[in-house]
Protein backbone atom coordinates (compact mmCIF):
# COMPACT_ATOMS: atom_id res chain seq x y z
CA UNK A 1 0.00 0.00 0.00
CA UNK A 2 2.92 2.44 1.28
CA UNK A 3 4.46 1.94 -1.94
CA UNK A 4 1.56 2.00 -3.89
CA UNK A 5 0.88 5.68 -2.04
CA UNK A 6 4.23 6.67 -2.68
CA UNK A 7 4.01 5.58 -6.36
CA UNK A 8 1.06 7.24 -6.19
CA UNK A 9 2.70 10.01 -4.48
CA UNK A 10 5.41 10.09 -7.09
CA UNK A 11 2.59 9.56 -10.28
CA UNK A 12 0.90 12.92 -8.41
CA UNK A 13 3.99 14.87 -9.01
CA UNK A 14 4.99 13.47 -12.55
CA UNK A 15 1.80 14.27 -13.81
CA UNK A 16 2.07 17.90 -12.44
CA UNK A 17 5.32 17.66 -14.21
CA UNK A 18 3.60 16.33 -16.72
CA UNK A 19 0.55 19.05 -17.12
CA UNK A 20 3.55 21.89 -16.38
CA UNK A 21 5.32 20.30 -19.50
CA UNK A 22 2.00 20.08 -21.71
CA UNK A 23 1.24 23.78 -20.75
CA UNK A 24 4.98 25.12 -21.02
CA UNK A 25 5.27 23.22 -24.68
CA UNK A 26 1.55 24.12 -25.93
CA UNK A 27 2.62 27.96 -24.51
CA UNK A 28 6.10 27.52 -27.27
CA UNK A 29 4.31 26.15 -29.22
CA UNK A 30 1.17 28.62 -29.48
CA UNK A 31 3.76 31.53 -29.39
CA UNK A 32 6.13 29.82 -32.45
CA UNK A 33 2.58 29.63 -34.50
CA UNK A 34 1.05 32.79 -33.46
CA UNK A 35 4.59 34.14 -34.34
CA UNK A 36 4.87 31.60 -37.31
CA UNK A 37 1.84 33.68 -39.05
CA UNK A 38 2.78 37.09 -38.35
CA UNK A 39 5.91 36.55 -39.61
CA UNK A 40 4.75 34.32 -42.07
CA UNK A 41 1.70 37.37 -43.20
CA UNK A 42 4.43 39.63 -43.40
CA UNK A 43 6.69 37.83 -46.01
CA UNK A 44 3.79 37.80 -47.90
CA UNK A 45 2.96 41.25 -47.96
CA UNK A 46 6.29 42.08 -48.34
CA UNK A 47 6.49 39.47 -50.75
CA UNK A 48 3.15 41.13 -52.54
CA UNK A 49 5.03 44.79 -51.99
CA UNK A 50 8.26 43.99 -53.41
CA UNK A 51 5.96 42.17 -56.48
CA UNK A 52 4.60 46.01 -56.88
CA UNK A 53 7.82 47.43 -56.69
CA UNK A 54 9.35 44.76 -59.15
CA UNK A 55 6.58 46.08 -61.69
CA UNK A 56 6.86 49.63 -61.07
CA UNK A 57 10.79 49.14 -61.52
CA UNK A 58 10.05 47.13 -64.97
CA UNK A 59 7.13 49.60 -66.07
CA UNK A 60 10.22 52.49 -65.47
CA UNK A 61 13.01 50.36 -66.93
CA UNK A 62 10.52 50.22 -70.12
CA UNK A 63 10.02 53.28 -70.21
CA UNK A 64 13.36 54.71 -69.56
CA UNK A 65 14.54 51.74 -73.10
CA UNK A 66 11.71 53.61 -75.02
CA UNK A 67 13.19 56.85 -74.06
CA UNK A 68 16.32 55.84 -74.45
CA UNK A 69 15.70 54.37 -78.02
CA UNK A 70 13.66 57.63 -78.81
CA UNK A 71 16.67 59.65 -78.46
CA UNK A 72 19.16 57.41 -80.18
CA UNK A 73 17.29 56.34 -83.05
CA UNK A 74 15.11 59.47 -83.40
CA UNK A 75 13.39 59.83 -86.83
CA UNK A 76 15.54 56.45 -87.79
CA UNK A 77 12.96 54.14 -87.05
CA UNK A 78 12.53 51.26 -89.68
CA UNK A 79 9.57 51.03 -91.88
CA UNK A 80 8.91 49.61 -95.05
CA UNK A 81 7.78 52.90 -96.52
CA UNK A 82 6.45 51.38 -100.05
CA UNK A 83 4.73 48.42 -98.23
CA UNK A 84 3.13 50.91 -95.54
CA UNK A 85 1.93 53.42 -98.22
CA UNK A 86 0.69 50.61 -100.69
CA UNK A 87 -1.92 49.31 -97.64
CA UNK A 88 -2.88 52.80 -96.73
CA UNK A 89 -3.75 53.33 -100.25
CA UNK A 90 -5.83 50.24 -100.56
CA UNK A 91 -7.38 50.87 -96.94
CA UNK A 92 -8.40 54.11 -98.07
CA UNK A 93 -9.08 53.60 -101.48
CA UNK A 94 -12.27 51.03 -99.66
CA UNK A 95 -13.00 53.53 -96.95
CA UNK A 96 -13.42 55.95 -99.16
CA UNK A 97 -16.19 54.27 -100.82
CA UNK A 98 -17.75 52.94 -97.76
CA UNK A 99 -18.27 56.44 -96.80
CA UNK A 100 -20.32 57.05 -100.17
CA UNK A 101 -22.37 53.82 -98.74
CA UNK A 102 -23.07 54.65 -95.50
CA UNK A 103 -23.91 58.36 -96.81
CA UNK A 104 -26.25 57.39 -99.49
CA UNK A 105 -28.07 54.43 -96.74
CA UNK A 106 -26.90 51.65 -98.93
CA UNK A 107 -24.56 50.61 -95.45
CA UNK A 108 -25.23 50.28 -92.03
CA UNK A 109 -22.12 51.04 -91.37
CA UNK A 110 -20.62 53.76 -88.95
CA UNK A 111 -17.69 55.15 -89.15
CA UNK A 112 -15.54 57.20 -86.19
CA UNK A 113 -12.83 59.56 -86.79
CA UNK A 114 -10.60 59.95 -83.27
CA UNK A 115 -9.09 63.11 -84.15
CA UNK A 116 -6.40 64.58 -81.25
CA UNK A 117 -4.82 68.09 -81.68
CA UNK A 118 -1.97 69.97 -80.44
CA UNK A 119 0.75 66.97 -80.24
CA UNK A 120 3.18 66.05 -80.15
CA UNK A 121 3.37 64.95 -76.19
CA UNK A 122 4.79 62.17 -74.89
CA UNK A 123 1.26 61.75 -72.51
CA UNK A 124 0.46 60.91 -75.95
CA UNK A 125 2.06 57.46 -75.59
CA UNK A 126 -0.68 56.78 -73.16
CA UNK A 127 -3.35 57.33 -75.85
CA UNK A 128 -1.31 55.20 -78.08
CA UNK A 129 -1.04 52.53 -75.93
CA UNK A 130 -4.90 52.60 -75.09
CA UNK A 131 -5.42 53.12 -78.85
CA UNK A 132 -3.19 50.28 -79.43
CA UNK A 133 -4.61 48.08 -76.63
CA UNK A 134 -8.17 48.12 -78.72
CA UNK A 135 -6.84 48.39 -82.17
CA UNK A 136 -8.05 51.48 -82.66
CA UNK A 137 -6.36 53.93 -85.68
CA UNK A 138 -6.54 57.55 -85.06
CA UNK A 139 -5.16 61.36 -86.25
CA UNK A 140 -2.89 63.26 -84.90
CA UNK A 141 -2.61 67.28 -85.63
CA UNK A 142 0.52 68.28 -84.88
CA UNK A 143 2.02 71.38 -84.41
CA UNK A 144 5.48 72.83 -83.32
CA UNK A 145 4.23 75.32 -81.29
CA UNK A 146 5.44 73.65 -78.15
CA UNK A 147 9.20 74.14 -79.78
CA UNK A 148 11.08 71.09 -81.08
CA UNK A 149 11.19 69.35 -77.42
CA UNK A 150 8.16 68.25 -75.43
CA UNK A 151 6.42 69.97 -73.37
CA UNK A 152 5.93 67.03 -71.03
CA UNK A 153 9.54 65.18 -71.52
CA UNK A 154 11.77 68.30 -72.81
CA UNK A 155 14.72 65.78 -72.96
CA UNK A 156 12.83 64.31 -75.54
CA UNK A 157 12.82 65.91 -79.58
CA UNK A 158 9.17 66.58 -81.01
CA UNK A 159 10.35 65.01 -83.79
CA UNK A 160 11.25 61.94 -82.55
CA UNK A 161 7.19 61.34 -81.87
CA UNK A 162 6.00 61.52 -84.94
CA UNK A 163 7.08 57.96 -86.23
CA UNK A 164 6.21 56.81 -83.29
CA UNK A 165 1.93 57.59 -84.38
CA UNK A 166 2.89 56.21 -87.98
CA UNK A 167 4.60 53.54 -86.47
CA UNK A 168 1.00 52.12 -84.94
CA UNK A 169 -1.12 52.94 -88.17
CA UNK A 170 -2.48 56.52 -86.88
CA UNK A 171 -2.05 59.51 -89.65
CA UNK A 172 -0.80 62.72 -89.15
CA UNK A 173 -2.25 65.86 -89.97
CA UNK A 174 -1.00 69.36 -89.74
CA UNK A 175 -1.85 71.87 -87.29
CA UNK A 176 0.25 74.60 -88.18
CA UNK A 177 3.81 75.71 -86.74
CA UNK A 178 3.24 78.41 -84.95
CA UNK A 179 -0.31 77.85 -83.89
CA UNK A 180 -0.70 81.45 -83.02
CA UNK A 181 -4.26 82.87 -83.91
CA UNK A 182 -4.26 85.79 -82.20
CA UNK A 183 -3.74 89.16 -84.12
CA UNK A 184 -1.40 89.36 -86.18
CA UNK A 185 -0.99 85.70 -86.19
CA UNK A 186 -1.49 82.93 -88.82
CA UNK A 187 -4.88 84.46 -89.52
CA UNK A 188 -3.85 87.91 -90.21
CA UNK A 189 -3.82 86.54 -94.30
CA UNK A 190 -3.39 83.33 -96.56
CA UNK A 191 -0.01 84.15 -96.99
CA UNK A 192 0.55 84.19 -93.49
CA UNK A 193 -1.38 80.96 -92.64
CA UNK A 194 0.34 79.38 -96.10
CA UNK A 195 4.07 79.92 -94.56
CA UNK A 196 3.10 78.78 -90.99
CA UNK A 197 1.30 75.32 -92.15
CA UNK A 198 4.07 74.96 -94.89
CA UNK A 199 6.73 75.12 -92.23
CA UNK A 200 4.68 72.66 -90.19
CA UNK A 201 4.61 70.34 -93.65
CA UNK A 202 8.39 70.56 -93.81
CA UNK A 203 9.06 69.92 -90.36
CA UNK A 204 6.37 66.61 -90.28
CA UNK A 205 7.88 65.49 -93.87
CA UNK A 206 11.86 65.46 -92.27
CA UNK A 207 10.31 64.01 -88.43
CA UNK A 208 8.86 61.24 -90.55
CA UNK A 209 11.01 60.76 -93.32
CA UNK A 210 9.14 61.56 -96.28
CA UNK A 211 5.60 61.29 -94.94
CA UNK A 212 3.14 64.32 -95.82
CA UNK A 213 -0.82 64.14 -95.47
CA UNK A 214 -1.63 67.39 -96.69
CA UNK A 215 -4.38 67.56 -94.63
CA UNK A 216 -4.97 70.66 -92.05
CA UNK A 217 -6.70 71.55 -89.06
CA UNK A 218 -7.09 74.88 -88.71
CA UNK A 219 -6.31 76.34 -85.09
CA UNK A 220 -9.32 76.62 -83.16
CA UNK A 221 -11.74 75.31 -86.08
CA UNK A 222 -12.30 77.25 -89.67
CA UNK A 223 -14.50 80.08 -87.89
CA UNK A 224 -11.21 81.06 -86.09
CA UNK A 225 -9.80 82.39 -89.19
CA UNK A 226 -12.50 84.88 -89.74
CA UNK A 227 -12.15 86.97 -92.46
CA UNK A 228 -9.49 84.87 -94.15
CA UNK A 229 -11.20 82.12 -94.36
CA UNK A 230 -12.15 82.40 -97.86
CA UNK A 231 -8.55 82.73 -99.24
CA UNK A 232 -7.32 80.68 -96.90
CA UNK A 233 -9.43 77.92 -98.40
CA UNK A 234 -8.42 79.04 -102.30
CA UNK A 235 -4.90 78.58 -101.58
CA UNK A 236 -5.34 75.65 -99.61
CA UNK A 237 -7.06 74.40 -102.44
CA UNK A 238 -5.09 75.31 -104.89
CA UNK A 239 -1.90 73.75 -103.12
CA UNK A 240 -3.86 70.19 -103.05
CA UNK A 241 -3.87 70.79 -99.48
CA UNK A 242 -7.58 69.36 -97.87
CA UNK A 243 -8.64 70.45 -94.20
CA UNK A 244 -10.77 69.28 -91.56
CA UNK A 245 -12.58 70.58 -88.79
CA UNK A 246 -14.83 68.08 -86.25
CA UNK A 247 -18.85 67.15 -85.97
CA UNK A 248 -18.55 66.51 -82.25
CA UNK A 249 -16.43 68.50 -79.96
CA UNK A 250 -15.76 66.20 -76.90
CA UNK A 251 -15.00 69.18 -74.51
CA UNK A 252 -12.11 68.87 -73.17
CA UNK A 253 -10.82 72.30 -74.07
CA UNK A 254 -13.83 73.69 -72.17
CA UNK A 255 -11.13 74.79 -69.38
CA UNK A 256 -11.25 73.27 -65.51
CA UNK A 257 -14.82 73.10 -63.84
CA UNK A 258 -16.77 73.15 -67.07
CA UNK A 259 -14.97 69.60 -68.43
CA UNK A 260 -14.21 66.22 -67.26
CA UNK A 261 -14.83 62.26 -68.65
CA UNK A 262 -18.27 62.54 -67.73
CA UNK A 263 -18.83 65.96 -69.93
CA UNK A 264 -16.96 64.59 -72.66
CA UNK A 265 -19.10 61.36 -72.40
CA UNK A 266 -22.20 63.27 -72.63
CA UNK A 267 -21.13 64.77 -76.01
CA UNK A 268 -20.05 61.20 -77.38
CA UNK A 269 -23.12 59.89 -76.89
CA UNK A 270 -24.74 62.73 -78.17
CA UNK A 271 -23.27 62.87 -81.02
CA UNK A 272 -23.83 58.72 -81.65
CA UNK A 273 -27.46 59.07 -81.86
CA UNK A 274 -27.63 60.63 -85.27
CA UNK A 275 -24.09 60.36 -86.71
CA UNK A 276 -22.93 57.83 -88.91
CA UNK A 277 -19.85 59.02 -90.03
CA UNK A 278 -18.49 60.92 -86.79
CA UNK A 279 -15.07 63.76 -86.28
CA UNK A 280 -14.15 63.96 -82.67
CA UNK A 281 -12.32 66.82 -81.28
CA UNK A 282 -9.72 65.88 -78.81
CA UNK A 283 -6.80 67.30 -77.17
CA UNK A 284 -3.55 65.83 -76.52
CA UNK A 285 -2.81 67.04 -73.99
CA UNK A 286 -6.03 66.43 -71.80
CA UNK A 287 -5.93 64.12 -69.04
CA UNK A 288 -10.12 64.02 -69.09
CA UNK A 289 -9.50 62.55 -72.56
CA UNK A 290 -7.01 59.90 -71.72
CA UNK A 291 -9.48 59.15 -68.94
CA UNK A 292 -12.65 59.08 -70.75
CA UNK A 293 -10.87 56.97 -73.71
CA UNK A 294 -11.24 53.66 -72.71
CA UNK A 295 -14.81 53.89 -72.52
CA UNK A 296 -15.30 56.42 -75.10
CA UNK A 297 -14.06 53.63 -77.18
CA UNK A 298 -15.89 50.65 -75.92
CA UNK A 299 -19.42 52.93 -76.26
CA UNK A 300 -18.44 53.72 -79.90
CA UNK A 301 -17.80 50.19 -80.56
CA UNK A 302 -20.88 49.03 -78.65
CA UNK A 303 -23.15 51.36 -81.01
CA UNK A 304 -21.15 49.50 -83.93
CA UNK A 305 -18.86 52.42 -85.21
CA UNK A 306 -15.49 51.86 -86.67
CA UNK A 307 -12.44 53.77 -85.95
CA UNK A 308 -10.56 55.05 -89.29
CA UNK A 309 -7.40 57.53 -89.49
CA UNK A 310 -8.16 60.38 -91.44
CA UNK A 311 -7.10 60.36 -94.56
CA UNK A 312 -7.47 62.89 -97.59
CA UNK A 313 -9.79 61.34 -99.83
CA UNK A 314 -12.57 61.37 -96.89
CA UNK A 315 -15.85 63.24 -97.16
CA UNK A 316 -14.86 64.65 -94.01
CA UNK A 317 -11.46 66.26 -95.27
CA UNK A 318 -12.45 69.78 -97.79
CA UNK A 319 -10.99 70.11 -100.23
ZN1 LIG B 1 -5.09 73.36 -81.48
Amino acid sequence: MGETKGQSRQGRGGNILLILALILMLAVVGSALFILTHVGKTVKEYKKQSAALDKVRAELEAEQELRDKHIEEKAQMEFDDDAIAETRKEVFASAAQLEKDIKAGRNKAKICYLTFDDGPYYRGNTILKILNKYDVKATFFLTTANGDRLPDKAELSAASMYPEYLRYGHTIGNHTYSHDYDKGGIYKNANAFMKDMKKQEDFTVKASDGYDPKIVRFPGGRATAGKSLGDIETALRKGGYGWADWTVDSGDSWGKGNTSPKIIMKQIKEAAKDQDVMVILCHEWSKDTQKALPEMIEYLQGEGYIFLPMFYESSTVLK
